[in-house]
């Protein structure tokens, strides 16, 4: 914890100190989300262009100056991180974008961004001497925290809720991790986990909950930036669903900036599901959050009651970003246009953000001229009833040549 001043409450601005070992702010209970600050003078000191170029280490922690962990297990872990960010002409052109590119987090060691928290919940709970951790999620948080948690040996309780595809729980159980499968939906299934945490002294994987893990997902802005040698995009597109993931974009290049590393923020396009876009609607219309339906086939963001939402909001607001809402249909289409023209084969959540970019172009609200960066965060194989929903079927054929002639001629 050598660079880390202390935690501020992001609702009561209230600070507190790095010692104190806390999930949320004292004064506001459970919905007084904390950040994390750092002494950005000292890390200055230590982390530099040059310093990072020099450094081997390719994955995460990499960057561990600009997190809460100690070093004493780093060497252990899965390897997360240092994903490629892939130049992507041949999607560009189709989209009538001058450059665009594609961050493939689907490669991490589970399969989806969520990798980068969940590699730092296990840390936390081993400096903590704790063995047993904690979660509820629509899927990759979990599949994520038990494969980074049987790695290091660390045993896990696991809240899904019933609607989960099966590739995630198969993961879960493969993983070895106790799935308590919640018939109902994921506020339900987030409140009964709380509830077990709390009660049984688990330590908490629950993102929004646990300052320190969004520090993990902001590593994906810190690589896009460094894998771009400094010169960040105009636009990072996000899909969002608790929040965790686009609060974490925009503290990746806050620090960066601090830090002289980069001249500006990327605009930030935070990418909803129509069916389910609490955050899109309070943007919008100006009004407080409400909680929303869970009406998306894209299951890893059908979150009806954000549990990041001051993160989230201030994410797109200080990056002088937009959020915008795309249909199913054309998450699906995205998919499938992602695949085939990059070889890059995401989940519905994982391509929700490059559905939201093609949309941002129609409606005008990006310029073809701009540059933008998408995030691909999680692993097409992990949904295969979706993305068969969103491809053609194959080419039906008898085992003999002559008429295979016939159907390729
Ligand atoms: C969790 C997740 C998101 C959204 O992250 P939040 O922190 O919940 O906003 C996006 N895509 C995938 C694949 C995810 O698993
Ligand atoms: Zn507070």
């Amino acid at each position: 914890m050598n660079y880390v001043l202390g935690y501020q409450c992001t609702l009561c601005q209230e600070e507190y100190q790095a010692d104190l070992d806390l999930y949320t702010c004292p004064g506001c209970g459970s919905k007084g989300i904390l950040d994390i600050v750092y002494d950005y003078k000292r890390i200055k000191k230590k982390v530099t262009a040059r310093s990072l170029a020099a450094n081997r280490n390719y994955s995460m922690w990499r960057y561990a100056p600009f997190m809460t962990v100690r070093d004493e297990n780093l060497d252990r872990t899965l390897r997360v991180g240092w994903t490629p960010l892939y130049t992507a002409n041949r999607l560009a052109g189709q989209l009538g974008l001058q450059t665009l590119y594609i961050k493939d987090d689907g490669l991490n060691p589970t399969g989806s961004l969520k990798d980068r928290a969940s590699a730092i919940a296990v840390v936390k709970a081993l400096e903590k001497g704790m063995e047993i951790i904690g979660c509820s999620s629509t899927g990759n948080a979990a599949s994520s925290l038990a494969g980074n948690a049987a790695r290091m040996g660390v045993k896990t309780v696991i809240f899904v809720p019933e609607r989960a595809p099966a590739g995630k729980v198969a993961q879960l159980l493969i993983y070895g991790a106790r799935v308590i499968s919640v018939s109902g939906n994921y506020y339900q299934t987030f409140e009964l986990s709380e509830q077990a945490i709390e009660r049984f002294g688990w330590y908490n994987r629950n993102c929004a909950i646990n300052p320190h893990l969004v520090e993990g997902k902001k590593t994906v802005a810190l690589e896009i930036a460094e894998q771009l040698n400094w010169d960040v995009p105009d636009w990072v597109a996000v899909s969002v669903g608790d929040g965790c993931t686009i609060g974490g974009v925009y503290k990746g290049f806050y620090d960066l900036l601090q830090l002289g590393l980069i001249e500006r923020i990327p605009r930030i396009l935070g990418v909803q599901a129509e069916g389910c876009c609490p955050f899109y609607t309070a943007w919008a219309e100006s009004q407080p959050l409400e909680p929303a339906e869970e009406n998306t086939l894209a299951d890893s963001i059908a979150v009806g009651v954000p549990r990041n939402p001051v993160k989230a909001l201030n994410a797109v607001k200080l990056s002088n970003g937009a959020w915008i809402t795309v249909t199913d249909q054309e998450i699906l289409a995205a998919m499938k246009t992602l695949g085939s023209a990059e070889g890059v084969f995401g989940e519905p959540a994982g391509v929700t953000g490059l559905a939201g970019l093609k949309k941002a172009l129609v409606k005008g609200m990006i310029e073809g001229r701009e540059t933008a960066a998408t995030i691909a965060t999680g692993n097409g194989l992990k949904d295969i009833q979706n993305a068969l929903k969103a491809a053609d079927g194959p080419i039906r054929v008898q085992p003999d040549f002559r008429e295979l002639e016939k159907i390729l001629a």
